[in-house]
């Protein structure tokens, strides 16, 4: 699905010269590198709080424990994405609250948001699935006029510019109230090991959040509040800073890629192509607002599972994100759910097929990719 190994060798350079300089100075926890590429990823996302910590399901976590939810208060999210975002909802003892997604863009569905919204709700964390932005604009205002956080589970969409109806543009992640992403090696903008960070424009979060990551403490030894220990060493760090400068480029071959996958499928009456808005229908390179974590494809009539093994055994490897609704898995399986309340994710679970997604694709192998799916679909 991804080749690690390949985007290594074209940077590899620089990777190892960032890494050595950590090597010299040996200052593997929160070394100068972390600060660095915290500063960095700053001034890219044009954001004013980055705090680096050990992984994206960490990073969740913290935000929650920093907005100060109390056990029983209700967190909205989608039924549609990693296990990871609901997990740190029940782990802290709040209730989660899966609602349904929009079939276009796989993201959590407006309406849903609305009609799940109790006195008990404090919080929605929406999900930038695939590398795409959830409609911000609209969680926003609900969030405003009920008095709730948004935090946004930016794991999947580092890089994407959200736009928003009057044509402004706005990084994914640092528009809701406290953000989380991961740099799990396949992410976007992905480390060498396990990385996360939070992301927030409040001086005043930030600082409790600097304090949670650190085991509560502000001052040497003093522990005002429960914390964790999560951090993101100073070798992943310097990875990171060496990468950051690549990420745009990074997200644009991936939209290329995209392109190419799309022009290959165009019009086929099995197959739907990722759905973008209106700003960039084409996913030209000017638009953003895509940065395909994956490139998911539905297949309508098509024995999707079959279709999974014919590409496994000519080699290509395809993913199913994902395979069972949030809301059927028995960790998290509520009495009060209707399965009537999740019409579209009980259909895409079927439908839903990732094909190899990556910066290092080339036209040959994009075209034995599609030359496959089409030889099965057609048959
Ligand atoms: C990858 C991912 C996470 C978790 O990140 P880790 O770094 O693996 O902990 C959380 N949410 C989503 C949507 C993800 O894709």
């Amino acid at each position: 699905m991804v080749d690690l190994k390949g985007q290594y060798k074209s940077i590899k350079n620089t990777v190892d010269h960032s890494i050595q300089e950590v090597l010299n100075t040996s200052a593997y926890i929160n070394g100068p590198k972390v600060h660095q590429f915290q500063k960095n990823l700053e001034n890219y996302l044009g954001v004013k709080h980055v705090i680096p910590c050990a992984n994206g399901t960490d990073a969740l976590q913290i935000a929650m424990m920093g907005l100060g939810l109390n056990p029983g208060d209700e967190v909205i999210t989608s039924d549609f994405t990693f296990a990871a975002t609901v997990e740190v909802i029940a782990l802290l003892n709040l209730t989660p609250v899966l609602v349904d997604v929009d079939p276009n863009d796989f993201n959590i569905d407006i309406e849903a948001v609305k009609k799940a919204i109790t006195p008990k709700t404090k919080a929605i964390i929406p999900v930038h699935l695939f590398g795409q932005c959830a409609n911000m604009e609209a969680l926003m205002k609900i969030a405003e006029a009920h008095n709730l956080y948004v935090i946004e589970d930016n794991a999947q969409g580092i890089g994407a510019d959200y736009i928003y109806s009057n044509g402004k543009k706005q990084k994914s992640g640092t528009i809701g109230h406290v953000a989380s992403t991961s740099f799990f090696p396949s992410k976007n903008l992905g480390c060498y090991g396990d990385g996360g960070a939070i992301f927030t424009n409040d001086d005043d979060l930030a600082h409790t959040l600097r304090g949670i990551v650190n085991h509560g403490m502000y001052k040497r030894y003093h522990h005002d509040v429960v914390g964790v220990n999560s951090r993101l060493d100073s070798i992943q760090a310097a990875v990171l800073d060496a990468k950051l400068p690549h990420l745009d480029a990074y997200n644009k071959a991936r939209r290329s890629a995209a392109r190419k996958y799309n022009k290959a499928f165009a019009n086929h009456p099995k197959i739907e192509t990722p759905k973008t808005g209106t700003c960039c229908e084409d996913y030209s390179d000017s638009c953003n607002c895509h940065v395909f974590h994956q490139y998911t494809l539905k297949v309508k009539g098509v024995d999707r599972d079959a279709l999974v093994k014919h590409l496994n055994d000519n080699a290509i490897p395809c993913g199913v994100y994902y395979p069972i609704p949030l809301h059927k898995q028995k960790a998290y399986t509520n009495s009060s759910y209707q399965e009537a309340d999740f019409k579209v994710t009980n259909q895409l679970i079927k439908e839903v097929i990732s094909l190899p997604m990556h910066t290092e694709l080339d036209d040959e192998q994009i075209a034995f990719i599609t030359n496959k799916v089409l030889e099965f679909i057609n048959e």
